[in-house]
């Protein structure tokens, strides 16, 4: 390490991205990248984007923060007998980043920085980072002995002393893909009013109820989303939070602290084009959908043990076959699933959803592998 480092600069442990191999061509199940290609008008757009280049983007991405918040019209049913209010969000309750990593990283220094925040022991590995970057002070709940998320646990927390600033829970959990309902998500934000629920949302569309319908109830709800995973953009990076105005705003103030141009022209095209293209994306989550049910049966068949999930990859383990063993084995066959060499998930493997003909190729594998 230079001695050019400052004490905050030496000090950190950089996240580690699953790994973008170059070595060979794999079937590609470790970064939970969508199997299929992103919609043709999202190519479409973009192309024709091209010729804009020369300018600066919009700062405010309003076109797209309109999109965004059109395309949630739908999941705000109102009326008395639900007890939600009929309004919706606008475009004024919509912030877009460089990938919803960004948006997570703003958050810090919006939220949390100098505080504490709270978040669960096993759960995306990017938090504590971004919390030692940030002078922030975590601390971790454990998962329960199935690697769920006990609701009651983040209730009440603002009654803590010290008090933390804010609660960070990934619905769908990961790695675990684990989800919590929409009444257990209302527990946690309506008993919290005071400190900032921030619900990372990167993997809702696979079977999840988003809590964005209870954005219009609760000024310390942000509901934070991707388009790499349901919207197969994780190359074209944007991600967006919806909440109350307030935490917009704070959101802003970090950004136009930081850099004005967060999202290129391109990607402000090609996103809306995959907000606006509705039909394909519910085409192509169905199919990882059926095709991840598919896989858990054939896997549970094969004597896995599968943990239930909501999201575009599943957590599994061999009782007979340790995790290492059969990430190494996959690999050497040309397949390649992520393992964390972590306490608690160290004998576990997570695969993301692949198209059906790489998840017959990886059945095939570990066929092999656990009959050794
Ligand atoms: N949240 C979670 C839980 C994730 O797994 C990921 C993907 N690594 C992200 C956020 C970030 O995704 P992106 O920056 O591509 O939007």
């Amino acid at each position: 390490m230079t001695r050019f480092l400052t004490d905050l600069a030496a000090g950190l442990t950089p996240y580690v991205p699953g790994e973008q191999p170059k070595d060979r061509t794999y079937v590609k199940l470790n970064t939970n990248e969508n199997p299929y290609p992103p919609s043709e008008q999202v190519l479409q757009a973009i192309r024709e984007a091209m010729d804009g280049l020369r300018l600066y983007p919009d700062p405010d991405t309003t076109a797209l923060r309109e999109t965004i918040a059109a395309s949630f019209q739908g999941n705000f049913p109102g009326g008395a007998q639900d007890n939600l209010p009929s309004g919706a969000v606008t475009a004024a309750n919509v912030f877009v980043g460089n990938g919803s990593d960004e948006v997570l990283a703003f958050a810090f220094p919006a939220f949390f920085a100098e505080r504490m925040v709270v978040f669960p022991n096993i759960t995306y590995s990017f938090y504590p980072v971004y919390a030692q970057l940030f002078k922030t002070e975590f601390v971790e709940i454990p998962l329960g002995s199935d690697f769920n998320i006990n609701p009651e646990d983040y209730t009440y927390l603002s009654s803590l002393w010290p008090k933390p600033a804010g609660i960070l829970i990934p619905n769908p959990n990961a790695p675990t893909g684990r989800c919590l309902s929409l009444e257990e998500i209302r527990l946690i934000v309506a008993s919290n009013p005071d400190i900032v629920v921030l619900i990372d949302e990167a993997y809702i569309d696979f079977g999840g109820e988003s809590a964005v319908q209870l954005v219009p109830l609760y000024d310390n709800l942000l509901v934070v989303q991707t388009l790499s995973k349901s919207r197969a953009l994780a190359g074209l990076r944007a991600g967006f939070a919806i909440g109350s105005v307030a935490l917009i705003e704070a959101l802003n103030r970090i950004k136009n602290s930081f850099n004005s141009y967060t999202v290129d022209r391109l990607a402000m095209a090609g996103a809306r084009a995959a907000m606006l293209d509705q039909g394909y994306f519910e085409k192509t989550r169905d199919q990882i959908i059926d095709t991840r049910e598919r896989v858990v049966a054939r896997l549970t068949e094969m004597g896995f043990s599968v943990l239930p999930s909501k999201a575009n990859f599943i957590f599994i383990s061999h009782s007979n076959k340790p995790a290492v063993e059969l990430f190494d084995g996959l690999r050497q066959k040309g397949v390649l699933v992520r393992y964390f060499n972590k306490p608690l998930i160290d004998n576990y493997l997570r695969v993301s959803i692949g198209t059906e003909e790489e998840m017959d190729i990886f059945l095939r594998c570990m066929a092999e592998l656990i009959a050794r």
